[in-house]
């Protein structure tokens, strides 16, 4: 699995954070980072529901 985030679509309000905040980081300059871009495991899991809890759908996840 592969986490793509479209920086042009992000607002950085932070939901896919709290969802999943192992994978994903606001920071203080209003910019999102991504902590693991290949997730293994439980933290697939996580990044899915990130991806469809993102409003803006900035977060594309490509599966292996
Ligand atoms: S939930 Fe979507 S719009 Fe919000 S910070 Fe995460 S990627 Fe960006």
């Amino acid at each position: 699995m592969k986490i793509i985030v479209d920086k042009t679509k992000c607002t950085a309000l932070g939901i896919c954070e709290s969802v999943a905040p192992d994978l994903f980081e606001v920071q203080d300059d209003g910019t999102l980072v991504i902590l693991e871009d290949r997730p293994e495991g439980g933290l697939c899991e996580a990044a899915r529901e990130a991806a469809e809890g993102c409003p803006t759908e900035a977060i594309r996840i490509e599966e292996d």
